[in-house]
This record gives structure tokens, C-alpha cells and sequence, in this order.
């Protein structure tokens, strides 16, 4: 029912999450209403964040302001050495301490079942976009076809909330731009700590920016070739063709660019939590005429993504791309 990569596809469900209306534009990287470099103001989420730190900020307002009693991130694992895990925040300080980004697979979707349990209502949701799709999957199933006419009510009741429960609770999804991510035993064990001898304990955060950079904890920067990390990618997304969290209310990512997180605005209520920020002088923001080469990769890397897409056997290409997509020279010839 709700895996990203069987049945529908994140562009087939726009008309669902983000229908077509008055300021909605459509590019290549999905629906959105605006697109800006941000950055936020507070020095304590600057100090620890990835990027802009806009992702953070929007957290720690929304628990503050009471529009999220909790929220679904990746934090450190601390059983694991620069590992993360998935991990429900429900104030400011659990936000802050959870910020930057650790390039390795974190399962976030699993957290909103702890967040259920917890008796959360308004969670705001943040993953990849292979897990912005799931919880949209969720809001949007139809739990009719649970009633088979032999069940017991009280079993379709029961099922009902295990198909429901955990999208209805998510109020707000923030999608992180990502073209792969990495194996933990294969990028840190193998390469970074066995061949490269940076142990992991003395890492404090990684960034990805045309090669990967290991920050460790005594300052030192330790650069690394990308195609050295790909080599560690997770072969499932090649599998991916979404690299802007297309179906969120608020995709972010630091492509082209430092300091800054390009923010792609795609829903009214996005857009509006997103503006009070700035009004109240949380976010500082630029025109995207001043992030010229952010703009040109973030279309680069779309446009990739897409691509990369295989069509499975008996399928044809409109099966993994948008209607009217070109051609994709690596597609099987049609008929
Ligand atoms: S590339 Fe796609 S499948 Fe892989 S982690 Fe990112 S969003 Fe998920």
C-alpha cells in the first residue's frame, strides 16, 4: 500500500497532495509556489545545523509556537559511532541537538509509530523523499477496501488505524533533497575508518557538496572523492527518481551552495508557516537570482535522478516518469 517505489509514483499523486491552483507552478522538480535561499538567525542552530539551517529553525518554531507537539528526525545513534537513528523530538534543545545530516540510511517512517504511541497529533515529518512518499501514501489510502464484508468491525477498526494512524498524525512534511545514500558498514567502517583511519567516534558531521566532508571533532577537515563514497551507495536508490521530495510541504537542501538551504516552498501551508518565520525574523532569505548555480543543479540533479530510473520488465516508461517526460536513451525502444 504505501512503499515509494511500487504502485504509484510520487508524480502521479501531485493532483492529490498538491492540486493545480492559483500561484502553484510546475517544473521539473515537482509543484511548488516558491523557491528561495534561506538561512535562519539563531547562532546556537547555526552552530550545530547543516547548511542554512532552515530545517532546524522551522522545528524548534513549531514546537515553540505549539504548531508541532512533536517531530520525526534523524538523530545520533549514540550506541553507534557517527550512525544515525530514527528518533521522535518533542523540544527545542531534542531539535537543535538532532540537526545536520549523516548520509547513511535512517528508517524515519518507523519513529511515527513511537510518536503514535506517545499520543502525538501534530508531528512534523522529516526524511528523504523515499519517506515523505510513504507517509503521503498513508494520508491519501483509502482503508474501504479493508471491509471485505467478513471481517469483524472491530478487526477493520483495528486495521483501519494501522493503515491510518500513522499519516493522519504528521500535520507538516519536510522533504531533504537526496540522490543516494550510503551503507554504514561499507562508507564508515570499510572506507572511512578502516582505509582512511578516521575513527568514527572523532567525527562530528558530514556535508556533501560535489565531494563528501568529514568534519571530526578536533577541527580538522578530511575531504573525500564523491565517487569514492558512491561506490557505498544503497543499490535501492537506483531505483529512485525523486530527488526534491516532490509530494512535501517544504523541501530543503543545501545543493550548489554553502551556508544557505535552498527552499522549495510547494504548500499553502508550507508557504505560510514559512513566511511567519521570516516575518518574525527567524529566516533570512535571497532571491534565487543570486543562487544561479544552485538553480542550475538542483534542475541537473532532477533531471539525473529521473533518469536513472530502470523501467521494470512489461512496463513502459511512463511507469517511472511523469507524462510527456522525453525520452530517456536508456529505455527499452517502445512497442
Ligand atoms: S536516493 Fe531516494 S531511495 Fe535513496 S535515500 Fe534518497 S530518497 Fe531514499
Amino acid at each position: 500500500q504505501v512503499c515509494p517505489r511500487l504502485g504509484i509514483r510520487e508524480f502521479d499523486m501531485r493532483d492529490h497532495v498538491l492540486p493545480r491552483a492559483e500561484g502553484v507552478y510546475e517544473g521539473l522538480f515537482g509543484r511548488y509556489r516558491r523557491i528561495v535561499a534561506a538561512r535562519c538567525k539563531d547562532p546556537e542552530i547555526l552552530g550545530r545545523c547543516q547548511d542554512g539551517g532552515v530545517v532546524t529553525a522551522i522545528l524548534c518554531y513549531g514546537l515553540r509556537e505549539g504548531l508541532f507537539d512533536g517531530a520525526v528526525v534523524s538523530a545520533a545513534d549514540e550506541t553507534m559511532p557517527a550512525a544515525p537513528k530514527p528518533k521522535v523530538v518533542t523540544t527545542v534543545p531534542e531539535a537543535i541537538a538532532s540537526a545536520s545530516s549523516w548520509y547513511t540510511y535512517c528508517p524515519n517512517d518507523l519513529a511515527l509509530a513511537d510518536a503514535e504511541r506517545m499520543g502525538l497529533r501534530r508531528v512534523c515529518f522529516v526524511g528523504v523523499p523515499c519517506q515523505v512518499t510513504p507517509v503521503r501514501k498513508i494520508q491519501l489510502a483509502d482503508p474501504s477496501f479493508l471491509d471485505n464484508g467478513r471481517k469483524k468491525p472491530k478487526h477493520i477498526e483495528r486495521q483501519t488505524k494501522f493503515l491510518k494512524s500513522f499519516g493522519d498524525i504528521v500535520s507538516m512534511t519536510v522533504g531533504l533533497l537526496c540522490t543516494e545514500v550510503f551503507t554504514y558498514e561499507g562508507l564508515m567502517v570499510e572506507k572511512i575508518d578502516r582505509e582512511m583511519g578516521v575513527p568514527l567516534t572523532e567525527i562530528k558531521k558530514f556535508n556533501v557538496k560535489g565531494k563528501v566532508l568529514i568534519y571530526k571533532k578536533d577541527g580538522e577537515l578530511v575531504e573525500m572523492k564523491l565517487r569514492h563514497a558512491q561506490e557505498y551507495a544503497r543499490p535501492e536508490c537506483h531505483h529512485c527518481g525523486d530527488f526534491s521530495a516532490e509530494l512535501a510541504d517544504i523541501s530543503c537542501g543545501g545543493v550548489g551552495c554553502m551556508d544557505w538551504t535552498i527552499t522549495i516552498l510547494r504548500s499553502e501551508k508550507g508557504e505560510a508557516l514559512f513566511d511567519d518565520m521570516v516575518r518574525r525574523g527567524l529566516l533570512e532569505t535571497r532571491s534565487m537570482d543570486e543562487f544561479e548555480n544552485s538553480m542550475k543543479v538542483l534542475l541537473r540533479l532532477t533531471k539525473k535522478q529521473r533518469d536513472r530510473v530502470p523501467v521494470p520488465p512489461g512496463r513502459t516508461p511512463r511507469y517511472v516518469r511523469p507524462e510527456g517526460y522525453p525520452p530517456v536513451p536508456a529505455d527499452p525502444p517502445a512497442g
